[in-house]
């Protein structure tokens, strides 16, 4: 007989995907599995997969439900953390799901939900590549760019739950118009949705480029982070174009970042930076450093590429169960 292990479940609910990851007590991965996100039959067909999917963790973990310790939820949109409500998740089509009552009625653990990207800094900061920083501003790239913050080794939520929303710092007053409805935030000009955009745009202007082939192939009808790594790696023209103009504006919110809040480390994260890493973050940190304020020492602040990849959610959701549960 084997000593029974303690264990925690991190899952990482997505638009696309969700993925449930088992860790003992040394944050050391005992199994990981992933699904498909269910988006039709309701929010309660999708919470029955997850809770099925994180069974299935536990049975290739060997790891019987009497030593889980918590299940803990990373969830796209703003979430009522006192109650364990998802307020609104247009990538699932949620609105006020009561996820940690059903899923604890499922599952009976204690559950807890935070929101994604707070959780995938919590991961990066304790874990990955914020370690050993206190201050830390996570900037996540994906369909949209969302934010998190990190200061003196606590989440920083601010007065209302809504600070580290840098993807609509506004940098270029009248651009493009932002999912928010405001123009010329950094999500409406660096995001994957607008790199996409501006590469649809030029080809209609008559501009060569082998982006909308690689997609056919694949078989995808967006422009997801493996088709930019493709395209990029084919040197198209107008992909290269487009992703350094987008690096170009994240040095900017960078910049602004830390001069307005001076922290030791920028962590990028999300699909394109797991991929491409420095490749993507190098020309980003060059951009930060000619904006520095504090140009005598560009290099106290580390900008660099997130370290946990597609685990970074799931492991800072655990880190998030164990600070509330004081263990
Ligand atoms: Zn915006």
């Amino acid at each position: 007989m084997t000593s029974p292990k303690i264990c925690y479940v991190g899952v990482d609910l997505g638009g696309t995907s969700v993925r449930a990851l088992a860790a003992d007590s040394e944050h050391k991965i005992l199994a990981v599995k992933k699904a498909r996100t269910l988006r039709s039959g309701g929010p309660s067909r999708l919470i029955h997969r997850i809770a099925g999917l994180v069974e299935k963790t536990l049975q290739e973990a060997g790891v019987s439900r009497a030593n889980v310790r918590a299940v803990s939820v990373g969830a796209p949109g703003p979430i009522d953390r006192v109650r364990g409500v998802i307020e609104e998740a247009p990538n699932l089509g949620w609105k006020r799901v009561p996820l940690r009552a059903e899923l604890r009625q499922l599952l009976r653990v204690p559950v807890f939900v935070e929101n994604d990207v707070n959780v995938g800094l919590m991961g990066e900061h304790a874990l990955g590549a914020g370690r050993g920083s206190k201050n830390v501003v996570g900037i996540f790239v994906g369909t949209g760019i969302g934010g998190a913050l990190i200061f003196d080794d606590e989440l920083y939520e601010g007065s209302r739950g809504g600070a580290g929303e840098v993807g609509h710092t506004v940098l270029a007053v009248n651009g493009p118009l932002c999912g928010c409805g405001h123009r010329g935030c950094a999500e409406a000009l660096a995001s994957r949705t607008a790199m996409e955009r501006d590469v649809r745009a030029a080809i209609k202007s008559g501009r060569k480029s082998n982006v909308l082939k690689i997609m056919n192939k694949k078989n995808k009808e967006r422009m997801t982070s493996s088709i930019i790594v493709a395209a990029l790696k084919k040197n198209d023209p107008v992909m290269r174009e487009v992703m350094s103009r987008a690096q170009y504006y994240l040095g900017v919110l960078a910049a602004n970042v830390v001069n307005l809040l001076d922290p030791e480390c920028v962590v990028f994260g999300g699909g394109i930076a797991e991929r491409m890493k420095d490749d993507f973050v190098g020309p980003i940190r060059e951009t930060a450093y000619q904006y520095l304020l504090r140009r005598s020492d560009p290099k106290g602040v580390k900008i660099v590429p997130g370290q946990l990849g597609d685990n970074a959610g799931a492991l800072g959701a655990i880190v998030l169960a164990r600070r509330r549960l004081g263990v």
